[in-house]
């Protein structure tokens, strides 16, 4: 099948419809914008198998996603979105470049999630931007925004309450979306360790931090997040 996009850590091809695609989860991991780099075996296997369970979760308490069908361990049918250009982030705890770009101490609670949007564009390191950029360059209309903001703060209070049953904090986590045939707004991308931030409860990271700071062998990290998720029932 036609290879159409290939990403740091996911392969879309063509399939028969046209308004669907397979979705390779890689080995690849990246950080820093690809300054580091690493491939793991099981890798692509472990972010499939827990962005799956994240998206059955949220399908099944009504938010919209691409996720059609699991094809094999590494593998998805998806419905085929128009993305938006941009990253949506919801932060919980404060770490990573808030704390960096604002000075705010690593573990400060927000008495409120903040929702972040940045512009992606690797050449600029996907810069925070705020709503007035996003429409005004066209990114989304401001419908589009608001409603983006809602679902993805839906996404952050389900999120909560799963990794809640298993000791987990969410930190926080970097979604993208999506428009599907009918003008349905969509979370599409994917949702695992590689894209949240997660600590137990002595705020162990497990996460793709352990990769950014070389705490851990991030298979065996995923494999932690993985096997909580498969011993309760979701
Ligand atoms: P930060 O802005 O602190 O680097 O990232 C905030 C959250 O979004 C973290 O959970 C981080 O893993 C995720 N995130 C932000 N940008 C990206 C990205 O380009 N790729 C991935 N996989 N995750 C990202």
């Amino acid at each position: 099948m036609d290879k159409l996009y290939e990403g740091k850590s996911k392969i879309c091809y063509a399939t028969e419809k046209s308004n669907e695609l397979k979705m390779y989860f890689k080995n690849d991991v990246t950080a820093f914008n690809s300054l580091k780099k690493a491939s793991y075996d099981s890798k692509g296997i472990l972010t499939a198998k827990i962005s799956n369970i994240i998206f059955h979760y949220l399908e099944k308490n009504g938010i919209k996603t691409h996720l059609l069908r699991v094809l094999d361990e590494q593998n998805i049918l998806v419905k085929k979105l128009k993305m938006f250009d941009i990253e949506i982030i919801i932060r919980n705890i404060a770490s990573g470049s808030i704390t960096k770009k604002i000075g705010i101490k690593e573990g400060t609670i927000f008495n409120k999630p903040i929702f972040e949007i940045c512009y992606k564009n690797d050449d600029y390191g996907d810069p925070l931007i705020n709503d007035d950029h996003c429409v005004t360059l066209g990114l989304t209309n401001s419908t589009q925004l608001a409603e983006i903001k809602k679902v993805a703060l839906e996404i952050n209070q389900l999120l909560c309450t799963l990794f809640k049953k298993v000791s987990i904090t969410v930190v926080d986590f970097k979604i993208e979306m999506g428009i599907d045939d009918e003008n349905n707004i969509c979370l599409g991308d994917e949702i695992s360790p590689d894209t949240c931030r997660f600590w137990d409860e002595n705020k162990r990271k497990l996460d793709k931090d352990c990769f950014r700071e070389d705490l851990d062998d991030i298979t065996y990290i995923y494999k932690i997040i993985l096997d909580k998720l498969e011993s309760i029932s979701i």
